[in-house]
């Protein structure tokens, strides 16, 4: 050996004692060991891949909006059983689901006083309407539902109710304002909708029971801030609301279901998916498009790859989140008995911004069973290279919390969420606001939860 060879080997090995000594490797879990190559190879395939992104731009494009009880709805239905028969998925059905048939209708709001001009409005879902030729009267603008209380009825009776809330008290206004200004004797309510570039904001208005029920809109940020000045400086303020809204009779809707099947236990079932109804407005891209095409895809990524895991994949599109969740009962009705083989639920329904991980089984969950919470980490651990395996609480999600809450643990999809809530249920949900990356990123982090679910020796509900 040259003087120089034995001086460069005595660093190398100098060099690896310290490297072994300063950072031992942590100790890898079972999950990590058993699926940390398919994982990898997961992800990279689903960074890859075209096929979702194909078919969500055509759902978008060319079926459009689904808003439960539509023609778009059924045709969208049809579509995607399709598209899972022709990709190979086994026992594609379509169960019936009895939905409720809410129509928008056309509607418009116009200020009258001080002057005229055109108020950017949308009714929200499942809204009355107002009579026939529209509603005219003064506004009142208050901050809260609290502080619609303290005016007294006197002040409120026969008047059109603007709650100008700023945003972190939206829900509460669209959650109590309009029983709070019916039971003060108002005509109609608006709220502001929270989220600027004049865009109003539809989304599931739920009456309080026993409250008489007056018809409600959401109106833009800058209409409201108008009015809000103008009546903060004691003009009287008054427009005129006119909205069709109204119920049609029930209709039949249908979910989506198609399956892998397992390769040793196929009668065990991990459920993906999303809802596949949105509002009648934009493109339903992010809500919920996003969720059910990469559901499908992760699915179908896994089966590409040659990897049948050991327990039934299945997708369900559920139909009609948005006004009422009678997709996620008519599920755990059309399953009956074999809810008890569903070892868990996976739904994406918060977007398609970058995923950061899932949240879990709902905190009762996390608190019953900590050896589940401690293979969901470990689950997590997989999808740490593409910064996506954090595990939280809290994770069911509408549709399949009727799973979750016969035993079945669930996990729902977390994201930086930073512009979501402005682009759902607006027009601007649309197909360009779904960044390519992140969509798959939504593949592969489902793909990768949903193939060591369905394959890891042990039920989830078995770790306790
Ligand atoms: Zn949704």
């Amino acid at each position: 050996m040259t003087r120089q060879l034995f001086l460069t080997t005595i660093l190398i090995v100098a060099a690896t004692a310290v490297a072994a000594d300063l950072t031992p490797a942590p100790a890898k879990s079972e999950i990590a060991t058993k699926y940390g190559a398919t994982a990898q190879k997961i992800i990279a395939a689903a960074m890859r891949d075209n096929d979702g992104l194909r078919r969500l731009e055509y759902l978008c494009d060319r079926i459009g909006n689904r808003v439960t009880g539509s023609e778009s709805l059924e045709k969208a239905v049809r579509w995607a059983a399709e598209e899972m028969r022709k990709a190979g998925l086994e026992n594609v059905r379509t169960p019936p689901v009895t939905v409720p048939h809410w129509v928008r209708g056309s509607e418009s709001a116009t200020l009258l006083e001080p002057f005229q001009k055109r108020l950017w409005m949308m009714s929200y879902g499942l809204s009355v309407g107002t009579p026939r030729g529209g509603i005219t009267g003064e506004v009142i603008s208050t901050l809260s539902p609290e502080q619609l209380s303290n005016l007294g009825r006197a002040k409120v009776e026969g008047k059109i109710v603007l709650f100008a809330v700023e945003r972190d008290r939206y829900s509460e206004a669209v959650n109590h304002g309009p029983a709070r200004a019916a039971a003060m004797g108002a005509k109609a309510v608006l709220i502001r909708s929270g989220f600027p570039m004049q865009g109003p904001h539809t989304s599931q208005l739920i009456y309080e029971e026993g409250a008489s029920k007056i018809p409600t809109a959401s109106i833009s940020v800058e209409d409201a801030d108008l009015i809000e000045r103008l009546t903060t400086k004691g003009m009287p303020v008054r427009l005129r609301l006119e909205m069709e809204a109204h119920f049609d009779a029930d209709v039949e809707a249908h979910n989506v279901v198609g399956d892998f099947l397992g390769s040793e236990k196929p009668k065990e079932i991990v459920v993906l998916g999303g809802h596949i109804d949105s509002w009648d407005v934009g493109q339903g891209a992010h809500d919920d498009g996003t969720g059910i095409m990469a559901s499908l895809e992760a699915v179908l990524l896994i089966k590409q790859l040659g990897l049948r895991p050991k327990r039934t994949l299945r997708v369900v599109f559920f139909t009609n989140e948005e006004s009422g969740h009678r997709g996620g009962q008519a599920y755990r009705t059309f399953i009956g008995d074999e809810v008890k083989n569903h070892v868990a639920g996976i739904e994406d329904d918060h977007g398609a911004e970058k995923p950061i991980g899932f949240g879990f089984g709902g905190a009762q969950h996390q608190a019953l069973f900590p050896g589940a919470y401690q293979r969901a980490l470990e689950i997590g651990e997989l999808l740490s290279s593409i910064n996506a395996g954090k595990i939280s609480g809290r994770g069911s999600g509408g549709d399949i919390r009727p799973i979750t809450e016969y035993g079945a643990p669930g996990f729902a999809m977390r994201t930086i969420n930073k512009e979501y809530d402005f682009w759902h249920h607006t027009e601007g949900d649309t197909f360009d606001k779904v960044v390519p990356n992140d969509f798959r990123l939504h593949v592969a982090s489902l793909a990768v939860l949903a193939f060591v679910l369905a394959d890891m020796p042990e039920r989830m509900s078995e770790l306790n």
